[in-house]
């Protein structure tokens, strides 16, 4: 059966860009979309073997897929992957921002670098990518942004202050975009996971899972297709009135 013919073809007939569509999350974003029938272009930075297995997935679901690399802290990169995406691809009407990265360290030993490195890219990422692509979103009448930010940008972490004020910066970002675009029929809208079960959080010690764990009302991690349902909620018409809205997906962590 293809995306489109599916019974639950929730966001047929758009056409996706999903930064980060190489990662632990990013390639189940890029999964359902497809298999709710969405053409989608996924966006990688160093790990093109990904991107390149994620868009046989999305044809294996007879959608469009187009593999595209950029790194989102530089903008002119930024337009570059627009420009390749409009030779070879076409335009988009929804963007979703999940490239992202994270460099710890409590916050008297953090490095002007460490600070610097998650803010460009999380953050001025989210400004590149949306700055590079609302035109075309916005000209389809319909088009839609999420931005997957995190429960650590709501509650704080220990050794995450770069993270946090990055993460915090994107559902500001989003609830102000989220006003200007309204009148454009475009939503703008914000996923915040908790501890999702991906390479990130595997490379955690067990003793600190152990720990996380404990905080956690539903006892476990969640899924990257958890994750990517929410998205696919904010995408699909049933959320057409949806705007500015945070979505939490953290088993209860933070409520
Ligand atoms: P991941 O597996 O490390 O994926 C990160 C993605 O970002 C990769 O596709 C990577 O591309 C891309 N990327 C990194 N630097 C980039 C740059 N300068 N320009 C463009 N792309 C860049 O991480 P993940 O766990 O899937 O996380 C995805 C998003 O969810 C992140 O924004 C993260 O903050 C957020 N999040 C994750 C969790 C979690 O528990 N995992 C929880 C809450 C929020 P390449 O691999 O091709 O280099």
């Amino acid at each position: 059966m293809t995306g489109e013919d599916s019974p639950r073809a929730r966001v047929k007939g758009r056409r996706a860009l999903v930064t980060g569509g190489s990662g632990g999350i990013g390639t189940a974003i890029v999964e359902g979309l497809a298999s709710e029938g969405a053409d989608v272009a996924v966006q990688w930075y160093r790990n093109r073997a990904e991107a390149d297995r994620m868009v046989e997935v999305v044809r294996k679901f007879d959608q469009e897929g187009i593999a595209v690399q950029a790194d989102v802290l530089d903008s002119k990169s930024v337009i570059a992957m627009r420009d390749t995406l409009h030779e070879e691809f076409g335009k988009v009407d929804t963007l979703i921002n999940c490239a992202g990265i994270n460099r710890d360290s409590i916050f008297h030993r953090m490095t002007d670098a460490q600070w610097d490195e998650v803010i460009n890219v999380n953050l001025s990422g989210v400004f590149h990518c949306c700055r590079a692509f609302v035109e075309e979103i916005t000209a389809s009448g319909h088009g839609r942004i999420v931005n997957i930010s995190s429960l650590v940008g709501e509650m704080g972490n220990i050794g995450q202050v770069n993270y946090a004020a990055s993460k915090s910066g994107m559902i500001g970002f989003a609830k102000a975009l989220a006003r200007e675009l309204a009148a454009k029929r475009t939503t703008v809208n914000v996923v915040a996971p908790g501890f999702i079960d991906t390479p990130m959080v595997r490379k955690i010690p067990d003793g600190v899972k152990d720990k996380i764990l404990n905080q956690i009302p539903m006892g476990r991690f969640g899924t990257p297709h958890e994750v990517a349902m929410s998205v696919i909620y904010l995408v699909s018409p049933e959320a057409d009135y949806v705007t500015g809205a945070v979505l939490n997906v953290n088993g209860g962590m933070y409520l």
